[in-house]
């Protein structure tokens, strides 16, 4: 078992007081990282401070090229990520691999946003509007201490799409993985120590949210927080902290909507990976289907041939349901489970549960009396409305207190449009489940789902201000 150390001011460290790390695929522990101390984080967050003022002044080319080294040093432990995380999260390697890569990716698509749009200021004079006798140069400039908390289900890439973008503008960042994740997190922190960045520039507070992170949130020196994860602990972000910029991507209730006139057998295969990937603990995977009465019988046949036929397993050996990340995680599913079914759901197949291992489950007959018709259930289920009038069915989308993604499956494109624009939601996908990206794409949830917009552009936008310099002739 190792002892993961994290870089805090510029040194790599372990601490007396550790956090066990266990797997979900087992529960053995298969490390541990330092449990900080509310004393180690005033710490920390004044080294931050102390280091933003010499970053933000750097060449933006230096800046560039230590994003580069962390880049080649996250490369070189490729393997290592990717195995770590498959262990610590319980996601199928394949996919450790797919998120690892395309956040790679991400660093590359973010040194181009940055070079073409940020790096140079925007500049207003009379050859582009009326403004005789006025030259306007409008900088992008950071914001200052940035805190970057990310969730479990995508260490790297929910990671590095905060990490990346602040410090490239010339922000600090004080960075906190999840629990389950600060292994992967510690391996990221070793990739940017490598690169030697100033000391203070990047540290990462290791410990559980539940005993430091309001203490985490409260700290004054944080000029923008970055959020990933559930509501409540959003929402307690936007109460504690006011007059700074905060994004906050929380959770999803994404339905997937089959008109009569889909392709079936297409609509049933997509609707059921965008289901049941990653046993459905992503915030963008579809957690309601609407069908339509008349072809219900043929639908739910499909997608049960489809459900009988994932794999269930270890995810080192890539199937395609794993356990779950916690036994309260699979105990909310079996809640869920067993709440509709005792209100009149009929279990189509799965329902069962082995301690941490929910399978696969498709539940027909929901009704809006159900917990499942509005929780998100963040587990491997496929709740099922069977509708008549598709005006019924807008109302009760767009009353949902979640409003991050939707998807309608037709294949009268022209008629999808239309529905899409009277769903009230952050992005409807046509004919393909809901899913973050491609990264260039800008991502978002309303109401509960949260506020403020990632992607490459969006998010440096998120993570620096305009300083305005006029010259006035
Ligand atoms: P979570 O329990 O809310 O945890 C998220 C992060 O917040 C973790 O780093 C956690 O640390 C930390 N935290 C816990 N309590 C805190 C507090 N009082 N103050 C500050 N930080 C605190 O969420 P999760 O279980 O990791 O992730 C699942 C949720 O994230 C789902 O609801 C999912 O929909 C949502 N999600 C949303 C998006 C999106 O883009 N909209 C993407 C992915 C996930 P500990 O782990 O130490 O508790």
């Amino acid at each position: 078992m190792n002892d993961y150390k994290i870089l805090v001011n510029g040194k790599m460290i372990t601490k007396k007081e550790k956090l066990n790390i266990t797997s979900p695929i087992n529960s053995e522990i298969i490390g541990t990282v330092p449990a900080l101390s509310k004393n180690d984080i005033d710490k920390i967050y004044r080294s931050s401070e102390i280091a933003f003022k010499e970053w933000s002044a750097l060449e933006p080319k230096l800046r560039i090229k230590y994003i580069e080294d962390i880049k080649k040093n996250l490369i070189k432990m490729r393997d290592e990520i990717s195995i770590t995380m498959c262990i610590e999260i319980s996601k199928p390697l394949k996919s450790c691999y797919q998120e690892f890569d395309r956040s790679i990716e991400y660093i590359d698509l973010t040194i181009k946003s940055y070079k073409d749009k940020f790096m140079n200021p925007k500049i207003i004079d009379k050859s582009i509007h009326n403004v005789e006798g006025k030259n306007g140069f409008f900088y992008r400039v950071p914001l200052g201490v940035v805190l970057a908390i990310s969730p479990f289900n995508y260490p790297v890439n929910l990671s590095l799409a905060k990490i990346i973008p602040a410090l490239i503008l010339g922000n600090t960042v004080v960075f906190k993985p999840a629990t389950q994740g600060s292994l992967v997190g510690s391996l990221i922190s070793k990739a940017i120590y490598e690169a030697n960045l100033p000391a203070g520039v990047f540290n990462i507070i290791t410990g559980k949210g539940s005993e430091i992170g309001d203490y985490l949130i409260e700290n004054n020196l944080i000029s923008m927080i970055s959020f990933t994860g559930g509501v409540d602990v959003g929402k307690n972000i936007a109460n504690k902290k006011s007059m700074i910029p905060l994004v906050l991507e929380l959770g999803g209730k994404d339905a997937a909507i089959v008109l009569k006139d889909a392709n079936i057998v297409e609509s049933a295969k997509e609707i059921t990976k965008g289901t049941f990937d990653y046993s459905g603990q992503r915030c963008t995977a579809i957690k309601l289907v609407y069908l339509e009465k008349s072809i219900a019988d043929k639908f739910i046949k499909e997608v049960s041939k489809n459900v009988l036929e994932l794999s269930i397993g270890n995810p080192i050996d890539n199937p395609d349901i794993t356990p779950m990340i916690n036994q309260s995680a699979a105990n909310w599913g079996k809640k869920l489970i067993d709440d509709a079914v005792k209100k009149g759901a009929k279990i189509i197949t799965g329902g069962n549960m082995d301690n941490n291992l929910l399978f696969p489950t498709v539940l027909s007959e929901i009704k809006k009396n159900m917990l499942i018709f509005d929780e998100e259930q963040f587990a491997p289920i496929m709740p099922i409305v069977i509708y008549e009038d598709i005006n019924e069915v807008v109302n009760s989308f767009n009353s949902s207190k979640y409003g991050l993604q939707g998807s309608i499956f037709s294949k009268n494109i022209k008629k999808a449009h239309e529905l899409a624009k009277r769903l009230n939601t952050g992005t409807i996908n046509i004919n393909k489940s809901s899913s973050r990206g491609p990264d260039i794409f800008p991502f978002l949830g309303i109401k509960d789902s949260g506020f403020g917009v990632q992607g490459i552009d969006w998010a440096l936008e998120s993570m620096s201000r305009i300083k305005g310099i006029i010259e006035n002739n």
